[in-house]
């Protein structure tokens, strides 16, 4: 891949996304504050917005709104976290019901502060929605630190699948995600699945950050090779000028490739495209029939 300094000062026509209508926008944001509900999709300024909560799904983020880790990429908010909400299950349950979601994503901000991460407040997540929905459950979870307990603590509540992102190749490790170690990524999803074979383990990757193609097919056979079911791979889209800074946009072809390649080297399912997301099109990507990205 190339780096041309100029290119991420203009955006290029395959990066435009459908507007979210003031309606769409009202209903969806009275349905979760009436609930005290956080979702991703707007704390981290997804670009699916639009197209998402027009669908009426959302992907919920539990265990606060203020990440304990500060990395480059990432628009949530830093600093001291919230308490954990006790109610936060039970609200989960009542917007599944109220948006009829048959499949419902969880994702968290990490919560190094908490002796178990979170792991236990997933798992009462969890339990609650399968007790009281049909939906299937899929966690998108953070490190834990490496905390096996914390890990099998979420296992054990059998989601139907556990997903962790990788997010970027580990050579950019040290400038993006100073915390974070990829190692330990891979050993988490090893994990996962040799704690329960049956669990479906996802991942997910975003380029356009400096990293080269090889790179990219390297990162994806040492997801195999740790049993990983799915993969997502999108295009990062900075923030705001005080985050990372996109060193590239990348064109459909190459993510139409890294599709191909995924598929060949064995993955369950693949999606791969400019906007994808790790919650994109979740629910297809589990059932085999995802839309085009
Ligand atoms: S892709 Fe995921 S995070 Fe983005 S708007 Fe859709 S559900 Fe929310």
């Amino acid at each position: 891949m190339f780096h041309d300094e100029r290119i991420p000062d203009r955006k290029p026509p395959w990066l435009r996304r459908r507007a979210i209508t003031p309606e769409v926008w009202q209903q969806m944001k009275s349905m979760l504050d009436g609930l005290s509900l956080a979702t991703i999709c707007e704390e981290a300024h997804c670009p699916n917005i639009g197209e998402c909560f027009h669908d009426r799904t959302a992907t919920f983020l539990i265990l606060g709104r203020i990440c304990t880790r500060n990395c480059r990429f990432c628009a949530v908010q830093h600093g001291y976290p919230q308490p954990v909400d006790d109610s936060e299950p039970q609200h989960l349950v009542e917007a599944v019901q109220q948006l009829n979601l048959r499949h419902v994503v969880i994702t968290s901000v990490t919560r190094d502060d908490l002796a178990d991460g979170g792991a236990a407040h997933f798992a009462r997540c969890i339990k609650a929605l399968h007790r009281n929905t049909s939906a299937t459950v899929e966690v998108l979870i953070p490190d834990f630190r490496g905390d096996e307990t914390a890990l099998r603590t979420v296992v054990e509540a059998h989601p139907e699948v556990l997903g962790h992102n990788v997010e970027v190749v580990p050579r950019l490790y040290p400038q993006i995600r100073a915390r974070a170690d990829y190692q330990r990524s891979l050993r988490l999803l090893q994990r996962a699945k040799e704690m329960r074979p049956s669990l479906y383990t996802k991942s997910g990757l975003m380029v356009g950050v400096g990293e080269e193609e090889q790179e990219v097919i390297q990162v994806m056979h040492e997801l195999r090779a740790v049993g990983c079911d799915f993969l997502t791979i999108g295009q990062y889209l900075r923030p705001s000028p005080q985050h990372y800074p996109v060193k590239e946009y990348v064109p459909p072809e190459v993510f139409a490739r890294y599709a191909q390649i995924g598929r060949e080297i064995g993955f369950r399912g693949v999606l791969s495209g400019p906007f994808v997301r790790s919650s994109y099109c979740a629910g297809a990507l589990l059932e085999g029939a995802p839309r085009n990205a």
